[in-house]
């Protein structure tokens, strides 16, 4: 069964069949993509979308019911997918996962670091729990699987790694702050990596989204930011996943001189 997003994602594209529509693109032909956090939201759209391009795909998350369903869309429309179960918060199975990438493929070109939580809420009445899972998921998954990742890259001599950000990353809001801890920090720690490894031929891409409609909120455990959130989105037309993995893929489809850094997009009617 295919969920809503990819629903959406395929009535795009239906003036075409699907065979025709993986087949006639191949920007990505030959490479190898990993995808954290597929199972739904802008990382299915991104595997969908890069799958439709002619990479490998690898899709990662702990719903596997989620992934095997995004992996069968691909399947069906011609891609080439490797779904893997894996909770990126654990620094072994993310090892484990981008090892089997390898293995499987013999090659890694991109790794998009999407998995990510969000538990919004004022500092006072925060469960300091809730800032430990995102640090855990925002912040060190992602560091797990770059560290483990360049080897790979720097054997290549060539290699990009894309890390999802926010809109958060850059501005700090009242109700955002931990969220905005995790965000600054993926961003501090893409610029410093880009310096560490452009000579090594490797890409760094920071993806800044606003408000992306995804299943994002339904882990809101602070009542008050729940419904305050759910009335900013009410309030404008939000972005979709697809709009985001149309961003990620211009920045890893452009030639190799070309490091495309920063993109950060927001719906129209979004304020800051
Ligand atoms: P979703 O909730 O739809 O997707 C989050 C994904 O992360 C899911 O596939 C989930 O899979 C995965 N994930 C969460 N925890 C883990 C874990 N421990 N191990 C492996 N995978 C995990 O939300 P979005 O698509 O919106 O979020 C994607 C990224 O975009 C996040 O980094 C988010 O911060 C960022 N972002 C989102 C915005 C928005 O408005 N939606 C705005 C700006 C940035 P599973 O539960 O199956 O493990």
């Amino acid at each position: 069964m295919l969920d809503f997003k990819s629903t959406v994602f395929v009535s795009r594209y239906r003036t075409l069949t699907n065979q025709r529509m993986f087949a006639m693109a191949s920007k990505l032909e030959g490479k190898v993509a990993i995808v954290t956090g597929a199972s739904s939201g802008i990382g299915e759209a991104t595997a969908i979308s890069l799958a439709a391009e002619g990479a490998k795909v690898i899709i990662a998350a702990r719903r596997g019911e989620r992934l095997e369903a995004v992996a069968k869309h691909i399947t069906e429309n011609g891609g080439q997918v490797l779904p893997v179960v894996a909770d990126i918060t654990d620094e072994v199975q993310v090892k484990n996962l981008i090892q089997k990438a390898h293995a499987e493929f013999g090659r890694v070109d991109i790794l998009v670091n999407n998995a990510g939580i969000s538990f919004p809420g004022r500092i006072e009445n925060a469960d300091p729990s809730n800032w430990r899972k995102m640090i855990d998921i925002n912040v060190l998954a992602l560091m797990y699987a770059t560290h483990t990742v360049l080897p790979i890259f720097k054997a290549q001599k060539s290699g990009h790694i894309v890390n999802i950000s926010s809109v958060a990353g850059r501005i700090a809001r009242a109700g955002m702050a931990a969220y905005n801890v995790t965000k600054w920090g993926v961003n501090a720690f893409s610029e410093a990596l880009r310096q560490e490894v452009y000579q090594d031929n490797i890409r760094v891409t920071i993806i800044e989204p606003g408000l992306v409609e995804t299943e994002i909120d339904q882990h809101i455990t602070d009542v008050v930011a729940k419904q305050e959130i759910a009335a900013r989105r009410k309030a404008i037309t939000p972005l979709q996943s697809e709009d985001i993995a149309a961003a990620i893929l211009y920045a890893v489809t452009q030639p190799q001189h070309v490091n495309v850094n920063e993109i950060l997009i927001r719906p129209t009617q979004q304020d800051r």
